[in-house]
């Protein structure tokens, strides 16, 4: 039987509502619009096209936004001094670094960010809080997530997780949550001989890998849920890290390659920015 679509934007517009809400009473109590600062270098794998997308997102719901494009030169030093003088701007409630190109060193780059404008909750200090189960900044990406499970009206406690990939941004975060969530937990990677060994074990699969096709249908469970982070441009086409002509028929529940992971993610970046407000 095909899978069930994870619906996104259904999952986003309600984030979205409670944000609206947030919003108005940020402005009626505090007197505050919150702003947010978005870093985007310029690179082949260009991001130009998700910053417009949450600069409109913003603009609906009220928030500021400000696009910082910078060229494919940039360097360490200038992204530095950016961020400083970001940090020291009071209508820039949160910043938020698009994924930078190599010669950039993004773990650096985002300890830079001042912890109360982390509003991807990369900062260490953020992170740390997530680890010992404090959630004032959690991680946006897996806060998406796990809120795209939830939607699915499934338990996640008990569930066998299997997440593909361990990057700080995506991996490791949506590990963590799960695990949170009581879920019994196995991260692989590039390095793991074996991954069908894991993956076709797995009640929740996400994957989060940034290489078209690299879970087939063999690999997955019968009635798993599954989490399609991955998102690669290939010619025209966007493509998932999942072949998802071949999962859909054994997956109970999927993410649509557009409309899954990207809506949610964004919303809960702009949740984060109000959240960072209601602490001034
Ligand atoms: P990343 O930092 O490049 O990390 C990729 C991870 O995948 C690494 O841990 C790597 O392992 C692992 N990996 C690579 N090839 C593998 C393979 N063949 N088998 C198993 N694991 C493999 O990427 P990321 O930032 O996590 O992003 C991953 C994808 O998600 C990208 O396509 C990105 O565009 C997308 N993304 C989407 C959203 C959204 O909102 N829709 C948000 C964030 C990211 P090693 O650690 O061993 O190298």
């Amino acid at each position: 039987m095909a899978a069930k679509i994870i619906d996104g934007e259904q999952a986003a517009v309600e984030v979205k509502e409670k944000i609206k809400q947030d919003i108005q009473s940020l402005s009626s109590e505090k007197g505050i619009t919150p702003g947010l600062a978005i870093l985007v270098v310029k690179s082949p794998v260009g991001r130009v096209h998700i910053a417009q997308l949450k600069e409109r997102t913003c603009r609906q719901l009220g928030i500021k936004c400000r696009v910082f494009n910078l060229p494919e030169t940039t360097t360490d030093e200038e992204i530095i001094h950016l961020i400083e003088r970001l940090n020291d701007a009071d209508p820039v409630h949160g910043i938020n670094i698009h994924p930078l190109p190599p010669h950039l060193d993004h773990t650096l780059i985002s300890q830079i960010v001042e912890p109360r404008k982390d509003v991807e909750g990369l900062h260490f200090l953020n992170m740390g809080d997530f680890l010992i189960g404090e959630h004032h900044m959690p991680p946006f990406v897996a806060k998406g997530i796990v809120k795209l499970i939830d939607s699915t009206g499934e338990k996640i406690e008990g569930k066998r997780a299997v997440v593909v990939g361990r990057s700080q941004l995506v991996g490791k975060p949506i590990a963590f949550m799960l695990l949170e969530r009581n879920a019994t937990v196995s991260i692989v990677h590039s390095q793991t001989p074996d991954l069908s060994a894991f993956t076709e074990h797995a009640d929740i699969l996400v994957v989060a890998v940034g290489h078209p096709y690299t879970i087939t249908g063999e690999m997955v469970k019968e009635g798993a849920i599954v989490i399609d982070v991955g998102l690669t441009q290939v010619g025209t086409r966007l493509v998932g890290d999942v072949d998802h002509a071949e999962v859909q028929e054994k997956a109970s529940w999927i993410t649509p390659i557009t409309g899954g992971v990207g809506p949610v993610t964004i919303a809960m970046l702009l949740d984060n920015l109000v959240e960072a407000c209601k602490l001034l």
